[in-house]
């Protein structure tokens, strides 16, 4: 493997001066090939409440000037061992949720050919869908770790299908998912009726509510999701209003009683050694965060999820 081509050096060229890449890291046409990719998509068309994620590629970037190059709770120093590259944004169409999804599933099988790992930053939820059929499309049917308040297994709002409410009832339906594997985590607030738990456990969910991670704690967490992934291929989908209004108050559907930025990300320490075919992390509208409180707590997520997928390249078997 030739030596990856690293980030900006702050120590060189102030971490505040440039323009934001993910990271500082390099863009995908100055390296050669990458081995993990970060890609916005910018696309909140498919939102219920409040719009605004559209915008969140560009501020997780600018939060992500902060972040340092060695990982201490995973002891590891992600950009050395990988090469990592930001593919920029995916340009979907704003008007047409169809044409965008489709745009979304054919960029995300390109920037996966050669088996590169891609972390996508949206984006409304709605994006899940294709990134997950583009990830069935490599590896087939994944289990699925869906981080979020919600169970986004609705069926429809106003008839429509594709919504950032809906994405893995369809994902269930299209057979994109293993339905022995699939799991909600940080699931709270009110629902339509008793009758939305039924549908979602019908479906194959397995539910850890925001309460089960703070009555059972991280660890019994980690390890009832890894019991439930069981080896298969897992795709890791974050919308970060799984976090309390208090750790990310920049998101389109906030719920009280939300889980730690804290436990997120020892949760996702925890998925070490997991084949992890690919992640996302939506629904950051930065026109309602206060002092980049949600662009941190993204960016320092993205940042996990990335070496988890470095360390994946690093510690695989030969093939
Ligand atoms: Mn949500
Ligand atoms: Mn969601």
């Amino acid at each position: 493997m030739p030596t990856p081509v690293g980030p900006i050096d702050s120590s060189k060229t102030p971490r505040y001066a440039g323009i934001a890449s993910f990271a500082r890291l390099p863009r995908l046409e100055e390296v050669a090939s990458a081995d993990v990719v970060v890609a916005g998509v910018p696309f909140d068309t498919g939102v219920s409440f409040r719009p605004g994620a559209r915008f969140g590629p560009s501020h997780v970037r600018e939060a992500s000037r902060l972040l340092r190059p060695y990982h201490p709770a995973l002891d590891v120093s992600p950009f050395e061992i990988a090469q990592v590259a930001d593919a920029g944004d995916i340009a979907v169409n704003p008007f047409d949720i169809g044409a965008a999804i489709e745009t979304i599933q054919e960029a995300a099988l390109d920037l996966t050919a050669d088996d590169t790992r891609l972390v996508t930053i949206g984006g409304d939820h709605t994006i899940s869908l294709p990134l997950l059929r583009a990830a069935a499309g490599r590896h087939g049917p994944v289990a699925l770790v869906h981080f979020d308040a919600h169970l986004d297994t609705w069926d429809t709002y106003f008839g429509a299908e594709y919504t950032h409410g809906t994405p893995f009832r369809r994902a269930v339906e299209e057979g994109i998912v293993d339905t022995e594997a699939l799991s909600h985590v940080g699931t709270r607030g009110p629902l339509y009726g008793k009758r939305d738990l039924e549908d979602d456990r019908r479906f194959g969910f397995g539910i850890l509510t925001a309460a089960d991670v703070y009555h059972q704690g991280v660890v019994e967490v980690v390890e009832r999701l890894r019991e439930r992934i069981a080896g298969r291929p897992v795709y890791v989908s974050i919308d970060i209003d799984v976090l309390d209004p208090a750790h990310a108050p920049g998101t389109g559907t906030p719920e009280a009683g939300g889980i730690t930025s804290r436990e997120l990300l020892e949760i996702l320490r925890g998925f070490r050694g997991l084949d992890i075919v690919g992640a996302d992390i939506v629904e950051v509208a930065p026109a309602y965060d206060h002092a980049d409180i949600t662009g941190i707590a993204a960016s320092h997520v993205a940042y996990d999820l990335v070496s988890l997928l470095a360390l994946r390249h690093e510690e695989r078997p030969d093939d």
